[in-house]
């Protein structure tokens, strides 16, 4: 069928085109696309910053829609149930099989090469293969996915489901270090470094745990106060902070419990470390390309027995995972309404625009 979407045809360039999309496979559904969340991967994978990248490629991977079409052999999904499109894995691998998707073997080539797990692409302009970003590329009208990565969602009217787009990546990522890595203990401390969606996610998470201090850093004073607004006890802006390490251990009382890492600023990730108490967790999820930090072993992890953790996809297991978010959301323990811009998808570069300089936390595209 033809479809309308948001072709990269090389690095750094993207615009909508009508292309020709393939029926699904046996074990994959079709997806009308009602809204697609714009993610920092997105423009990562666009400007060519990851190696496994593939052009022409439709990226896009936070989408949100109705299954129109589903193979022969799916029997979790039919026509017409409403879905928050996650990340793809193979289902078959040790990881996958343990309940662990996010640490599937197969994660780079999946997510990033644009094929499906077949090694085939779905999409094709003027008889040329076009892959599809997280085997899904939800920057069109219509995506193929396999049922894996389709999530359905019941009880929310379908004029809010534009706001459940980034359950599928970003609220993930970010509810996910803390309700599956972090784990706090009600009446601790937590601070999260960044306070884009991901961050913003995770201040959430942390006030549904009971979390008593909640720390946000950031350098952009609408972000702090957002921060406050959805769950934070106090803020810290960096860029008028000395000392943004020796302020968490004066508000803690010694160091924090728990740290997130979401700005993606590699020496976050050391002060996300360095700002814990004995026995504390940080965890990292967001740099992009090869940074690397010094980490003084001896009496910064090893003396003080802290837990220095990377995490994909905040630990989800998808299928298990976002349904429970869902419910936080129809709940509205999970105000992530707060966060989202919306643009028409033809608007789709200012979207990135907007991402990029901080005028959207988080843009969502919505489709006719
Ligand atoms: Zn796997
Ligand atoms: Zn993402």
């Amino acid at each position: 069928m033809k479809i309308t979407a948001a072709v990269t045809r090389s690095k750094g360039e993207l615009s909508i085109e009508q292309v020709d999309l393939a029926p699904p496979k046996q074990s994959e559904v079709l997806v009308k696309i009602l809204a697609a969340g714009v993610c920092h991967t997105d423009a990562a994978g666009i400007q060519g910053f990851i190696p496994w990248i593939t052009y022409p490629q439709v990226f896009g991977h936070e989408g949100v829609g109705i299954v129109e079409e589903a193979g022969d052999a799916v029997d979790t999904l039919k026509p017409g149930d409403r879905v928050a499109l996650t990340f793809p894995s193979c289902g078959h691998c040790g990881f996958c099989l343990d309940g662990a998707p996010y640490a599937c073997d197969h994660l780079n080539e999946l997510f990033f090469s644009g094929a499906y797990k077949d090694g085939t692409r779905r999409i094709s302009l003027n008889g040329e293969a076009v892959g599809s970003f997280f085997a899904q590329g939800s920057f069109a009208a219509y995506a193929i996915v396999d049922a894996r990565n389709a999530v359905k969602v019941t009880g929310v009217p379908d004029d809010r489901l534009k706001y459940l787009c980034s359950m599928g990546c970003g609220v993930q990522t970010g509810t996910g270090m803390v309700f599956n890595r972090c784990k706090p203990e009600p009446g601790t401390s937590l601070v999260v470094f960044g306070c884009g969606g991901v961050g913003m996610s995770a201040v959430m998470a942390a006030a549904i745990s009971g979390c008593t201090e909640i720390i946000a850093v950031d350098i952009v004073p609408s972000r702090l106060k957002l921060a406050l607004e959805v769950g934070a006890t106090t803020t810290i802006n960096a860029a008028e902070t000395k000392d943004v390490v020796a302020k968490i251990q004066e508000i803690t009382n010694g160091g924090a419990h728990y740290a997130v890492e979401s700005s993606g600023i590699p020496g976050c990730s050391l002060q996300a470390l360095l700002c814990l108490r004995r026995l504390g967790t940080a965890v990292v999820c967001s740099v992009t390309g090869p940074a690397e930090i010094s980490i003084p072993i001896e009496m910064g992890l090893m003396n003080p027995s802290k837990k220095f953790v990377g995490l994909t996809e905040g630990g989800s297991n998808p299928q298990v995972f976002i349904p429970k978010l869902v419910e936080y959301f129809k709940a509205g323990r999970l105000p992530i309404d707060k966060l989202v811009k919306f643009y028409d998808f033809k608007d789709i570069n200012r979207a990135f625009e907007d991402s990029h300089s901080g005028v959207a936390i988080k843009p969502i595209l919505l489709f006719d």
